[in-house]
């Protein structure tokens, strides 16, 4: 693919559990003329929105099921149909490491992960389903977020644990993310003006859920999440990592069941269980800042977590060439980055002041000015997810 689009879109679809999100994305430049958002998709209460440049208008699909919803999407779009349909789906188990196109051994290899991420999984397929009912003979591609991290290699992704629960039930880490760890990487190396193949980088895409990974020439070494998205940093409303032991503690001291106790460590846990105030980052720091100390210490371990997992990950590198911040705290808190360069000025990352708290906002660019370069670049997972699809449909 060079030179401009032709005026050809693709649809990119992300299907979640209650959710669909997509846009209209001309591949080469970028250019999204519609984008939209379902909500509640499945209960009655489901609202699309559908903005189109400055405008918005929200209905009510008849049918609120994820077929009635992306052909409502479909209608609303209107015009010729899309090239290609281009899907994100959360896991791509052992099979899957780059993106496909759809057929019926692609569909079923994705049936048989489900239960690797059983809220997330099924509803990715529906969204399968519905885009082939509604758009039948249009190609449809799936992009994973587990896809980047298959170049993982065993020493990372094993965990210490009984042989069968790997051979038998797939027990291993995965990662997560791996479409902004890729993307941004790519940026980096292009932002720094220097051959991905040489570099030695670690990205940290913070947005609710959080996840940094050790890129070297290119390819993943490393991650912080795991079998799912609860290992490693502290998140929104995730914990990242505890104590192995903790479930069963909890559970014998409060009377929870274990499903209870990991449904806390997923909803009810990382910055919004520590502060008590909010998920949101941006609360919690404006809390920290009138004085709560519960959201100033969330803010510290979040911080803290994070840089250590970043030293950690400079292990796999061999040397760090530069740290990357990514997704919607990376990119836009600067005391978050402010605080983890401060702690990781013996890897020759210093912060610049100017540089760490000038940067417009939507925009990347350098935030140190010690010997290794800190920068924040703006992931697009949307850009990725309609490049795949239109090179792999072209
Ligand atoms: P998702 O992972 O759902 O895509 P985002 O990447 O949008 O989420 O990240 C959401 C997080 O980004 C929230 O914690 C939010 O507080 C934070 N965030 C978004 N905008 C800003 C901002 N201007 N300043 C600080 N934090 C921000």
């Amino acid at each position: 693919m060079s030179g401009s689009d032709d005026g050809t879109t693709v649809l990119v679809l992300n299907c979640g559990s209650s959710s669909v999100k997509f846009a209209l994305v001309e591949p080469v430049t970028g250019r999204r003329p519609v984008t939209g958002l379902a909500e509640q998709v499945g209960s009655p209460k489901a609202v699309l929105h559908v903005r189109r440049g400055d405008d918005t208008v929200t209905t009510t699909p008849a049918d609120p099921s994820h077929t009635g919803v992306v052909a409502e999407v479909l209608d609303q779009i209107g015009g010729e149909p899309p090239r290609a349909v281009g899907h994100r789906v959360v896991h791509g188990g052992s099979r899957f490491s780059a993106s496909v196109i759809v057929d019926d051994d692609v569909l079923a290899g994705i049936r048989e992960i489900s239960d690797l991420a059983p809220l997330h999984v099924p509803a990715n397929l529906a969204g399968i389903e519905a885009a082939a009912r509604a758009l039948p003979g249009v190609p449809q591609v799936v992009v994973f977020d587990t896809a980047f991290h298959q170049t993982m290699p065993p020493r990372a992704y094993h965990y210490a644990v009984p042989r069968d629960w790997f051979t038998k039930h797939a027990v291993r880490r995965y990662g997560f993310h791996g479409t902004s760890h890729r993307y941004v990487s790519e940026q980096a190396a292009a932002a720094l003006a220097r051959p991905l193949g040489e570099l030695r980088l670690v990205t940290a895409h913070l947005g609710n859920g959080c996840s940094a990974a050790a890129i070297r020439d290119g390819r993943s070494v490393d991650t912080t999440m795991g079998l799912t998205p609860l290992e490693g940093l502290v998140m929104g409303t995730r914990s990242g990592d505890v104590d192995p032991g903790l479930p069963r503690y909890v559970a014998e001291r409060t009377g929870m069941s274990l499903v209870e106790v990991l449904d806390a460590l997923n909803t009810r846990s990382g910055l919004l269980g520590l502060s008590g105030v909010s998920n949101d980052q941006r609360e919690v720091a404006d809390a920290a800042d009138a004085g709560s100390s519960c959201a100033a210490l969330a803010m510290e371990v979040f911080a803290y977590r994070l840089a250590k997992y970043v030293a950690a990950l400079v292990v796999p590198l061999g040397r760090l060439d530069a740290l990357v911040f990514t997704g919607g705290i990376g990119e836009n808190s600067a005391p978050v980055r402010s605080d983890v360069l401060g702690l990781l000025g013996f890897l020759g990352l210093v912060e610049d002041r100017a540089l760490n708290t000038g940067l417009a906002r939507g925009s990347g660019g350098l935030v140190s000015s010690g010997p290794v370069p800190a920068l924040v670049v703006p992931t697009d997972e949307e850009l990725v997810i309609a490049r795949d699809t239109a090179e792999l449909v072209a």
